[in-house]
């Protein structure tokens, strides 16, 4: 997996610019600010935008593929082929409610669908994963 320095412009950083930890998921808001994405730190409860288009991961533009399951859902996968990590979507434009609702079970059917297509989630050692 590539690793990507911290300095990247505004909108292309791939770690948090608070506290340096990775995203563990990515929003896409509705509303006011819609189709504006924003990544969410797993440690602390920073959000920063981030381009949409392009992996989060390695910034390859051309390899990006988006797992759900079914059309619109909420909860999408947004995983990218050249460095085979996957990152959690959240539709805010479909479901401006989600954050409310447990999808927790959407969630693990998503991420195991992902996995078995062979992609590792971002942020998460791939040797933590099936404990
Ligand atoms: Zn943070
Ligand atoms: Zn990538």
């Amino acid at each position: 997996m590539r690793q990507h320095d911290r300095v990247d412009g505004i909108g292309h950083a791939t770690h948090c610019p608070c506290c340096g930890a990775s995203p563990v998921a990515s929003l896409v808001l509705g509303g006011d600010r819609e189709g504006l994405r924003y990544l969410q730190c797993s440690l602390c409860e920073t959000r920063w935008h981030r381009v949409r288009g392009v992996c989060v991961n390695c910034h390859s533009p051309a390899e990006i593929q988006y797992y759900m399951l079914y059309e619109k859902s909420p909860v999408q996968a947004e995983a990218c082929d050249a460095c085979n990590t996957f990152i959690k979507m959240f539709r805010l434009d479909y479901d401006p409610e989600l954050e409310a609702v447990s999808q927790n079970l959407i969630d693990q059917f998503l991420d195991s669908l992902v996995e078995q297509e062979g992609f590792v989630r971002l942020g998460f050692s791939p040797f933590s994963f099936h404990e």
